[in-house]
């Protein structure tokens, strides 16, 4: 091979290694977990990325350690159901970088864990508000910056529970449905700004929020309660305990679970509820004869934030210019499709 095609090559793959180079991503909801994952990632790729969520403690910090890691990043404080705030979170990008050519819809709420039946108006008003309308009205706000690029790329993270909704976190679910129908309108409606418009459906990622759901507290006693930062559910009945902790294994993986594993999870839990008045379900998914009963049964580990940011950065790259309006489940295997 001769030099020159030696450097061609070269160039060529230098290019693949900052595949985002100088693109402006907003990153709406990242100061922690997923979206601090996908932040850093995009930074990585050669974005400059503005950060953002409700406290501005957690904004300093997650800036102050991707700075320090060389990353271009800056940050604002920015609650994306508040209008004035989305209105900030633009204005700062813009006075900042110039422009915006990619945007993250990452931030959510779930106010309530517990029977469907006990949800209130409030609360579906809230969840409807943070995770679906806030985020058009974040989209509408963004997209006349991003066509002015000519090209971009949007990406709301949405869940697998979007397409297998369970009731204890129903309103959550609904909303995660929600967004798969709203990626497919925005797709088609920006189509002709040559903006795509895809959704993640994530699976149970380890962070924060799926410490409500994963780490969900039970006891034997009937309520529940939503403390600001999280929400605690309190299982009625023992066998909603159960239906809980199977639910976060493999769906598949359930209907193959046979009587004796079912009475030994039972009887784990019941052994479990005695050393105290709360269990908590990872304890139990953590206890080691449990894994080693479970696994055989095709059961894996939680995603790490980390495992969600590729898929982002690489959406947004030109490498997936011709996926657009696509749901695309990030789950290890759990159901996220239909
Ligand atoms: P997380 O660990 O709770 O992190 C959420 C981030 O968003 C934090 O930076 C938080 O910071 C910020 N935030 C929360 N509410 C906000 C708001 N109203 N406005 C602006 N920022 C806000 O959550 P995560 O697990 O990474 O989840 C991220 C996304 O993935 C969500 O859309 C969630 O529905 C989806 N998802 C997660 C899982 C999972 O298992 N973790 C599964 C499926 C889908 P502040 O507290 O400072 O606001």
């Amino acid at each position: 091979m001769s030099s020159e095609n030696n450097l061609i090559k070269s160039n060529a793959s230098v290019k693949n290694l900052r595949p985002l180079q100088d693109k402006v991503a907003i990153v709406a909801g990242s100061t922690y977990g997923i979206g601090f994952a996908i932040a850093r990632r995009l930074a990585q790729d050669g974005a400059y990325v503005l950060l953002c969520s409700r406290k501005t403690e957690n904004v300093d910090k997650a800036v102050k350690q991707l700075k320090e890691e060389g990353l271009s990043i800056s940050g604002v404080p920015c609650h994306v159901g508040n209008e004035k705030d989305r209105e900030k979170l633009v204005a700062t990008a813009l006075e900042t970088y110039g422009k915006i050519d990619i945007l993250i819809c990452n931030a959510a709420v779930n106010p309530f864990v517990g029977p469907l039946f006990e949800t209130t108006e409030e609360m579906w008003k809230k969840v409807f508000h943070v995770n679906v309308i806030s985020t058009f009205l974040l989209i509408k706000l963004v997209v006349p910056h991003i066509q002015k690029q000519r090209r971009g790329s949007i990406i709301i993270c949405s869940s697998f529970i979007g397409y297998i909704p369970e009731p204890y976190i129903g309103p959550y679910a609904i909303t995660k449905t929600t967004l798969f129908g709203l990626t497919n309108i925005l797709a088609q409606a920006l189509r002709s700004m040559n903006i795509r418009v895809n959704s993640l459906a994530l699976g149970v990622i380890n962070t924060n929020f799926s410490k409500v759901l994963v780490a969900a507290v039970f006891t034997g006693e009937s309520g529940y309660q939503n403390p600001p930062s999280y929400a605690v559910c309190y299982y009625k009945k023992l066998e909603d305990c159960l239906s809980s902790v199977l639910f976060f294994l493999d769906k598949p993986g359930l209907l193959q679970l046979q009587y004796s594993q079912c009475c030994y999870l039972i009887s784990k839990i019941k052994k479990l509820q005695k050393q105290g008045p709360r269990v908590s379900i990872l304890k139990i998914l953590k206890t080691p004869e449990l894994k080693s009963k479970l696994i055989p049964l095709g059961v894996h580990r939680l995603g790490e934030p980390e495992e969600c940011a590729g898929i982002a950065s690489f959406l947004c790259s030109e490498d997936a210019s011709y996926i657009n309006g696509e749901n695309i489940g990030v789950t290890g295997g759990m159901l996220g499709r239909l």
